[in-house]
């Protein structure tokens, strides 16, 4: 692969999982912006398929909580970015089963059934790579985000393991942990941490999001997208089994 084409990544395949917003959907325009054929999955119809009609790709239609629409997903991805996810604000005893349920299954289960299943197709090219949109609470924990927290450090394990097992096939296997990006998923979020801490929405931006971080802004989607598609060049095949914070300097701390 030529890492100084504008489109290193010709020929390649990706699946993007959430890739109807937010950082998902940077990702999906920025592989195809870098030569891939872009399968964009997501539970939102009407979103993915305009997203993937934009971008030259295909929509995948899946609620990636069902077992069942997840291994129907396509094997024969090249590239794996494992990005949808959701969040749910509350204290541990007040916090509903079947909201950390949902979360495990979409942020963890579904990111290793599609893993248990495309791994053989780049096994048997030896190449391959997998991009898991972590977060800096794959590394750290915030009070009242129990399910979230938990699933991105399993997340880490599952990226970790898969570097393992890839290595001796051409595969690499990375986390990439953002601080607070600008997305509908923090937008949501204002509101759910200023009830759940008691303060105004404006200042949970300013106290809480922008409290630990050295750089006093909100970080771009497209930033996150830029180092996805880095990982996947060929300059990159040395880095793996790492988790690469994007967090404006909080994991410093
Ligand atoms: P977003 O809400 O903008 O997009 C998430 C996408 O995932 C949506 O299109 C949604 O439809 C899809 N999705 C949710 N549940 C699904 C399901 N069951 N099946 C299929 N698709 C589903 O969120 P975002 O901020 O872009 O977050 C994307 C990823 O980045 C998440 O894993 C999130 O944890 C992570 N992340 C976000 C931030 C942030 O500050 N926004 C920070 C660190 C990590």
């Amino acid at each position: 692969m030529d890492t100084t084409s504008a489109r290193p990544l010709d020929g390649r395949t990706a699946l993007v999982t959430g890739a109807a917003s937010g950082i998902g959907r940077a990702c999906a325009e920025a592989f195809a912006e870098a030569g891939a054929r872009v399968y964009v999955v997501d539970l939102a119809a009407a979103p993915a398929r305009e997203v993937a009609d934009r971008i030259g790709g295909v929509a995948h239609v899946a609620d990636l909580a069902d077992p069942e629409a997840v291994e129907a997903l396509p094997h024969d991805a090249d590239i794996v970015v494992n990005n949808a996810g959701l969040q749910h604000v509350a204290p541990v005893h007040e916090f509903p089963l079947d909201r950390f349920t949902q979360i495990q299954r979409v942020m963890v289960e579904a990111p290793f059934r599609i893993l248990r299943r495309t791994l053989p197709h780049m096994y048997a090219q030896d190449w391959g790579r997998v991009v898991n949109i972590s977060s800096v609470h794959g590394l750290r924990a915030s009070a009242f985000k129990s399910a979230y927290v938990t699933a991105k450090h399993a997340l880490e394990g599952l990226s970790k393991t898969v570097a393992l097992e890839g290595a001796p096939y051409g595969v690499t296997s990375n986390c990439i942990n953002p601080g607070y990006v600008r997305t509908p998923l923090v937008e949501r979020q204002i509101a759910d941490q200023a009830l759940a801490h008691g303060i105004r929405e404006d200042e949970v931006v300013e106290q809480i999001m922008l409290d630990r971080t050295a750089v006093k802004r909100l970080i771009e989607p497209e930033e996150v997208a830029q180092l996805a598609v880095w990982l996947c060049c060929a300059h990159a095949s040395y880095i793996t089994g790492a988790s690469l914070p994007v967090d404006g300097g909080w994991t410093a701390r």
